[in-house]
């Protein structure tokens, strides 16, 4: 049977706890331990599918086509395991299975409640996350801040569990501020305080506490804490501002954290393995020269609606000891300006990456066609490939009107269109082309070059895809299809082999690159942008 960790949050939200749940569970692995990690989202969309990215980051893709919140990308970059539908749980998610139960009559009459209904669907949620797994310990992270409407149900769900199991097999970890005032120059303990109040109020007691802090906290601030939340001095953790988000688990380390946890499940405190996290924050903090990526999309003016492209660019950045600075450059701004010289004076390469609607996507052309003709490293990603295309076929076959049926349904050369299974498809929310699907690679190609095998696995997020139609077309000028999902015949990776390095892919490479690892195509990517001068 798995052992569970809770991560709730306190004060104030947006202070990292997704990356303290993730540094725990890499802390756990380290020591020789099976973790699965969990995320539960305290809002009523079924998935974050149908949100603007704008308002909620990134949507993070698993290989079984769960779109998930963009925690599921840290989690997955610092424990290096794949995470899947059982990873994920949003308050619409468990009202629209309790709801489904109750018209199927599967309650017997009774009448259906908060509790104990949609509070035990919650529970049987981390329990099936951990019978499927096969965890030793499953890390559940809980969205939102302690004393917020929407989180209740899950936190009474969580005690319940605590009750069941027992403090020998469950950890509670509450986030905290501890903000400094200056003029007094003091840290204070009082949010804290009222934070784990509230926690108890709802029947939860924390058994260790994470202090986010801009300062190192002292014995007395940690005497106070421990002695006003009922909470081992020891257990009371510092986490302290970084520059390197890679240092937060060594840090945690240093403070025995993960032994704590251990020791309270009885289990074996076996050596931690983490020379090749320590390499790696090493190699982060000693970078030698920096490069200009310009990432070209609609969302731009929020950072984390491309979070897993930015870190996959980084990632590779580390192996070829480069900082990447990315130039975010506004696509709907993009389309009005006249000197693009200026725009891209300091960029090595131009990526384009996925996106939706109509909005921007003439910048985003504008953006491919200077790569081309300018001979800068591109790689397009999902819509970034659907739009090279699109670029190619307007500018250098000649083809007129030629679009997406997304943003231009009546044109006359749908080179992108809908996928023939997508045609009949009402329902928004869940019924993109979701998640793994295989892509057969050509040989000499660049594609082939960076990935060196025949078949590769990668995942998706998309309705529309490339016209086979205009293939010869397109090939005939010098386009090359390098890659090839067999069995439905669909486009997956194009290249032109005339240029330094131009290539784009229908599916999302960002989504399975790790620290350590960088993807294929951002490696070769980085690698080509390194060396265009
Ligand atoms: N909007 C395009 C499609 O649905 C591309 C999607 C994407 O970039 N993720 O096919």
């Amino acid at each position: 049977m798995a052992k569970y960790v809770f991560v709730t949050g306190g004060v104030v939200s947006g202070l990292g706890k997704g990356i303290t749940a993730s540094s725990i569970a890499l802390l756990l692995k380290s020591r020789g331990y099976k973790v699965f990690m969990q995320k539960f989202d305290p809002y009523i969309n079924v998935d974050p599918g149908t949100m603007n990215p704008i308002q909620h980051g990134e949507v993070f893709v698993t290989y079984d086509g769960c779109e998930t919140d963009l925690d599921l990308g840290h989690y997955e970059r610092y424990i290096d395991e794949e995470l899947n539908y059982t990873s994920n749980i949003t308050s619409g998610k468990i009202y629209k299975s309790v709801i489904d139960k109750e018209r199927h009559g599967d309650y017997l009459g009774a009448t259906v409640q908060m509790v104990p209904h949609i509070t035990n669907e919650i529970k049987n949620k981390v329990y099936e996350a951990s019978n499927s797994s096969g965890a030793d310990i499953v890390i559940t992270e809980i969205g939102g801040t302690v004393g917020d409407i929407e989180s209740n149900t899950f936190l009474e769900a969580l005690r319940q569990i605590q009750y069941e199991q027992g403090s020998s097999n469950t950890f509670f970890i509450h986030c905290t501020l501890i903000p400094y005032i200056f003029g007094s120059n003091e840290l204070k303990t009082k949010p804290t305080q009222n934070s784990v109040r509230d926690l108890r109020n709802l029947g939860i007691r924390p058994d260790a506490l994470v202090c986010r802090t801009p300062f190192e906290t002292n014995d007395h601030i940690k005497d106070k804490l421990s002695m006003f939340c009922s909470v081992p001095k020891e257990n009371v953790i510092d986490s302290v501002d970084v520059n390197n988000v890679y240092e937060i688990p060594l840090k945690y380390y240093d403070q025995k954290i993960d032994e704590i946890i251990l020791k309270q499940f009885g289990l074996e405190v076996k050596p931690a393995k983490l020379d090749y996290w320590k390499k790696l924050v090493k190699t982060v903090d000693n970078l030698k020269d920096s490069i200009e990526i310009a990432l070209v999309g609609k969302y731009v003016e929020l950072h984390d609606a491309y979070l897993s492209v930015a870190e996959s660019l980084r990632h590779a950045g580390y192996k070829y000891n480069v900082k990447i600075d990315i130039n975010w450059v506004d696509s709907e701004q993009l389309e009005k300006e006249k000197d693009l010289d200026k725009v891209f004076k300091n960029t090595k390469g131009i990526l384009v990456p996925g996106g939706f609607g109509s909005r921007g996507i003439e910048g985003k052309i504008m953006a491919i066609n200077y790569a081309r003709c300018h001979d800068i490293p591109f790689l397009g990603i999902c819509l970034g490939m659907q739009l090279a295309v699109i670029e190619f076929a307007r500018n250098v076959c000649g083809i007129d009107d030629v679009s997406s049926t997304e943003f231009d349904p009546t044109c006359k050369n749908p080179i992108i269109d809908l996928m023939a299974d997508q045609k009949s498809i009402v329902n928004m929310g869940g019924t993109l082309r979701l998640g793994n699907y295989e892509c057969t690679l050509k040989k000499d190609t660049l594609a082939y070059n960076d990935y060196k095998v025949d078949k590769i696995l990668e995942r998706h997020r998309h309705r529309y895809e490339f016209n086979n139609k205009y293939k010869s077309i397109l090939e005939e000028k010098g386009m090359v299809f390098s890659g090839i999902n067999e069995k439905a015949n669909l486009v997956e990776i194009i290249e032109l082999p005339n240029l330094k390095h131009f290539i784009a892919s229908q599916f999302h490479p960002e989504f399975k690159s790790r620290p350590t690892r960088p993807h294929p195509l951002f490696d070769s990517f980085i690698k080509a942008s390194k060396e265009n001068k």
